[in-house]
């Protein structure tokens, strides 16, 4: 299909509104995506038409929601190139991937292992390593950042060894938009045999990865991130590795077999979908990638690589302005600051323009530790984004900045 932009904003019923009387300019992307008509419709109508709980239900409706459901469940698992459907395991997003995966490692580490993640990371691929640490003893080793906002993967080489059991890596930073060449990440863990997940929730809207060849042993994303509802994600897991780890959460739907004396557990996905799904969610995450797949990726990326440039040349223009996260592999995101101007002060009088941008750490406080800066702005772009919105942002920055310095 040819890249209509003024037809793909027509799917996007908020595009229209207005925000303090502007119209709408929405620059936040990195935070959630917006979501089409498609998308709503898929919502409403799972709970117009057939709604009901999945799995096990003999009469039509059950049946109905479960098909849909499973469809989704394989629509996900082509999208990504999963070998298997039972290799995606609903989540309600990143974040809870994360823990169900760090969870699971807490019965396979033990003291004296060493967990690897990146300087680049949004908390949520922090912290609950830090808890597995906690629990188990292990210690977590980080990949330093440089200047740019580049990992040092010479850095990395150093820090892998025979005692590495595991590295977390985001294939895109959410608060940098730095591309991190996961590919070399992947291989050179898996030389010490240590496995690897990778936090896609900032790269799932830009890049279709391919799981079987990269060859990654878990991946996680958020449903919300690819204009999908929030609530609703995904964790693939290698099936060597859906039969190693235990279940997260215990409750119905995860078990083969229960007495009070023995349970038995459900074969994955079930055995890590404990209790009723969060099922419209689910169905829509489905239509989302069908969505994102009409328009196309290559679309996509040559469309919002074009607002990326055209954007970071037009801000640079302007005195004063330092945007963090110089490197050549980045995507659709620009965090910024003007000396002088609070991010915070910049994002309020951006949003009485009606252009809706975020400020402050961006759930990344080591990074902004690192440029030692208490946050920044940041633009972000999706596909249905404009270069005459950036035109608006650029304006409104050069107004912003009159106004506070
Ligand atoms: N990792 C990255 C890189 C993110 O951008 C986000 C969301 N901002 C998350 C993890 C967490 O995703 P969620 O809040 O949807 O679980």
């Amino acid at each position: 299909m040819a890249f209509d932009i003024e037809k793909i904003r027509a799917d996007f019923p908020i595009l229209k509104r207005t925000v303090n009387t502007y119209p709408l300019v929405y620059l936040d992307n990195a935070a959630t995506s917006q979501k089409p008509q498609q998308v709503i419709d898929s919502i409403v109508g799972y709970y117009s038409n057939y709604n009901a709980n999945i799995h096990r239900g003999v009469h039509s409706l059950s049946q109905e929601a479960t098909d849909a459901y499973e469809m989704a469940r394989q629509k996900i698992q082509k999208h990504f190139n999963a070998a298997h459907a039972h290799e995606i395991i609903f989540t309600p997003g990143t974040t809870h991937g994360i823990n169900l995966i760090a969870n699971g490692f807490s019965s396979l580490l033990k003291k004296g292992d060493e967990i690897i993640v990146s300087a680049l990371e949004h908390h949520s691929n922090i912290v609950p390593w830090q808890m597995l640490c906690e629990k188990t003893g292990a210690q977590l080793k980080v990949i330093p950042m440089n200047e740019e906002g580049t990992l040092v993967m010479s850095a990395y080489k150093e820090l892998l060894s025979e005692r590495t059991k595991l590295v977390f890596v985001n294939h895109i930073s959410n608060a940098l938009g730095t591309i991190n060449p996961i590919e070399e990440i992947i291989q050179l863990a898996h030389e010490v045999n240590a496995a690897v997940l990778i936090d896609g929730a900032q790269s799932c809207s830009h890049i279709k990865p391919d799981l079987q060849e990269l060859d990654v042993d878990f991946y996680v994303t958020s449903a919300h991130k690819m204009c999908g509802p929030t609530g609703i994600g995904m964790l693939y897991l290698k099936e060597e590795w859906g039969k190693k780890l235990p279940p997260y959460q215990g409750g119905g739907e995860m078990i083969a077999e229960v007495t009070f004396e023995k349970t038995t557990y459900a074969e994955m996905p079930h055995k890590f979908e404990a209790g009723t799904p969060n099922i419209s969610g689910g169905i829509a995450f489905g239509a989302a990638i069908d969505y994102l797949n009409t328009i196309g990726f290559k679309a996509i990326e040559a469309h919002e690589n074009a607002l990326l440039n055209y954007a970071t040349e037009a801000l640079l223009a302007i005195e004063g302005l330092k945007i963090y996260g110089t490197g050549t592999a980045k995507t659709s995101v620009i965090s910024f600051n003007i000396e002088g101007v609070h991010p915070y002060d910049m994002g309020t009088i951006l949003d009485k323009l009606g252009i809706a941008v975020r400020t402050g750490h961006h759930c990344a406080q080591p990074i902004m530790e690192f440029y030692k800066i208490p946050g920044t702005v940041r633009a972000s772009f999706a596909f249905y984004n404009t270069l005459e919105e950036v035109d608006r942002l650029v304006a409104g920055v050069k107004k912003a900045k009159m106004m506070l310095s």
